[in-house]
């Protein structure tokens, strides 16, 4: 329980995360208000995306100060972590989308919308070009471009199908709300064809055989949806072919949720186990037909084929077309995610901005200027620091380099703690520096790539907009903190990364939460919890009070299985 009450404050409270250096420095220098407005014209800024990061950047920015223009191929916000629960109807499509005129309507301010895709960034005109939605209307169609003096790219990413052959053209996704009603759609089309009476039972068998490729969170949890689905809901519909449904999750690492920590994984696979859902890990697949899904098992690469009725597919995410060709451009081509400092800048670019999905920032260099600041301080090369000389420089690293405080748990404190005794538990009167770098390189393959979650993209958004609503502000005073990776100094704070924990529901009214500080919580209590927090992360009262009615209808009345 209070592990409980823990994570609905810290949940309840966390929000934006970073605050922008000017906000600390507003004393200093020439304040915003002297400057003669007259010759400041407002500077456009364009927005691509209307996701996680997209909007919580455009709800925290100050729009007055900016010429704001979105562009997106969809007019509205989708609450992602409720997708899966949208495929088994749980939850209504519309209880958990708000439309972005709404969201945009409550700033003061103006702020334009145009419902396109943005096809191309023309970076060298600081020009967009964009297709409508309405391409083959008779009004309303065709291309169009805008320019900006500030972009700020949050187009997400898409599914990622490795180039297996068949599973563009026979698989499911579960990555938009689209995806998600078709997939609803089609749990309910098995079932009706399986119930026809001209099939034989081995065909009803094929046809009640639900895959799920990728045993990652969403994979999960759309498994544990559709296991209470059938339990709670379709044996009593269907109980001719109750005994012939079988859900499989195929995995091609050694266990499932292996992003969480390892008591969450087990957890979840005794669950399964127990829930008679079928996990099998170690497997690769190679090809999707409309009739089986063919894959290789490790250890000795043995291809075999399983009849399905339908896979979903559900194993990461890559770079979308436009932002691909954009990182040509900046000369990023050799990369696999565009790359960002850590003020979400692109690399290569002066004022195209990236976050979310859609890119990663690039850490590659911080061992290396860790490293340099350990070379430094040994001035003799002994390889050794005393106490004091390895405090200063840890204090030097921690504040250059704020976001690596966040990531020391508690085992890296106790590995720093070790070197500082010899074997005996004696203070050491000098510090070995290649122990201490070991400690330092475990955090940074922490630090390097930060999950693609909505968590990160709303505080990544929230962040940008705090420094462009003190980018006037700042011209004035740009003493800001040291750069970590030049000389000089840069006038915000570099974006750091605040782990909330992260939630897989498990089904059953079960779930598994990794709380922060190396803790997690299992059971039902934990889904009570992902209750709380997920009715409280809604985006509205009015989505907040749709999906609250939906899981009490839900409890109520069951879900409902109409195809429509
Ligand atoms: P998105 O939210 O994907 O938004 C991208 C936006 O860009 C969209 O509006 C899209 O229409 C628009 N766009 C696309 N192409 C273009 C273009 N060419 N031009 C202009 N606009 C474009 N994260 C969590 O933290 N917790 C969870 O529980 C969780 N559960 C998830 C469950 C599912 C099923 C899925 C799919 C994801 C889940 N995530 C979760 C991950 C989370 O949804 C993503 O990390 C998050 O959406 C990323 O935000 P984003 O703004 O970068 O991209």
């Amino acid at each position: 329980y209070s592990t409980y009450s823990k994570l609905l404050v810290l949940f309840t409270v966390s929000g934006g995360g970073v605050a922008a250096y000017s906000e600390s420095q507003s004393e200093v220098g020439t304040p915003a208000a002297e400057v003669n407005q007259d010759e400041r014209k407002k500077k456009r800024v364009v927005v691509l995306g209307t996701g996680w990061a997209g909007i919580s950047f455009l709800k925290n920015l100050d729009v007055s100060s900016y010429d704001v223009q979105v562009v997106s191929p969809r007019n509205y916000f989708a609450f992602t972590p409720l997708l899966p629960s949208v495929t088994c109807g749980t939850v209504e499509a519309r209880s958990i989308v708000e439309p972005v005129r709404k969201i945009i309507k409550k700033r003061n301010g103006e702020i334009q919308f145009w419902e396109a895709e943005c096809i191309k960034v023309d970076a060298a005109n600081n020009k967009i070009l964009c297709k409508s939605n309405f391409e083959n209307s008779a009004v309303g169609s065709g291309d169009f471009s805008l320019e900006y003096d500030y972009l700020v790219i949050a187009v997400g990413a898409q599914v990622n199908t490795f180039n297996t052959p068949g599973v563009m053209e026979n698989c499911h996704f579960l990555k938009d709300l689209e995806d998600a009603q078709q997939l609803r759609r089609s749990v309910i089309d098995c079932f009706e064809k399986a119930v026809l009476p001209n099939l034989t039972e081995e065909e009803r068998r094929i046809n009640l055989h639900f895959v799920v490729v990728g045993g990652g969170p969403t994979g999960v949890e759309f498994a544990a949806e559709l296991h209470d689905f059938l339990q709670e809901d379709l044996v009593n519909i269907y109980p001719m072919v109750k005994d012939l449904v079988k859900i499989t999750v195929i995995q091609s690492g050694d266990h499932i949720l292996n992003m969480f920590d390892e008591r969450i994984s087990s957890f979840a696979e005794q669950k399964f186990q127990r829930d008679g859902i079928e996990v099998q890990t170690g497997c690769r697949v190679i090809s999707v037909s409309d009739k089986e899904i063919t894959m290789k098992v490790k250890p000795k690469g043995e291809v075999c084929s399983v009849p399905h009725g339908l896979v979903v597919w559900s194993t990461g995410v890559s770079t979308r077309p436009v932002v691909r060709d954009f990182m040509e451009q900046v000369g990023q081509a050799n990369r696999r995610v565009l790359a960002t400092d850590e003020w979400l800048r692109v690399k290569g670019s002066e004022n195209v901005y990236a976050l979310g999905d859609c890119a990663t920032i690039d850490q590659r260099k911080i061992m290396e200027d860790i490293g340099a600041i350990f070379k430094a301080a040994d001035k003799d090369n002994s390889g050794t620091l005393t106490v004091q000389e390895f405090q200063d420089v840890m204090d030097d690293v921690l504040i250059r380099y704020p976001q690596l405080g966040l990531y020391l748990r508690n085992k890296h404190l106790r590995d720093v703690a070790d070197l500082l005794k010899d074997p005996e538990g004696k203070d050491r009167k000098e510090v070995d520096i290649e122990g201490f770098k070991q400690v330092l390189a475990h955090v940074d393959s922490l630090t390097k790539s930060l999950p693609a979650t909505a968590q990160v993209a709303a505080q990544q958004g929230t962040y940008l907009s705090r420094c462009f609503n003190r980018m006037e502000e700042s011209k004035h005073n740009p003493e800001g903190p040291r750069r970590f990776r030049s000389s000089g100094r840069h006038q915000f704070r570099p974006f750091a990364y605040k782990h909330f924990g992260q939630f897989a529901p498990l089904g059953g009214e079960q779930a598994a939460a990794e709380l922060p500080g190396d803790s997690v919580s299992m059971g039902h209590s934990t889904q009570w919890l992902w209750y709380s927090v997920y009715a409280s992360k809604q985006v509205s009262w009015r989505t907040r009070v749709l999906v609250v009615s939906d899981w009490t209808r839900r409890f109520i009345f069951r879900r409902d299985s109409s195809r429509i």
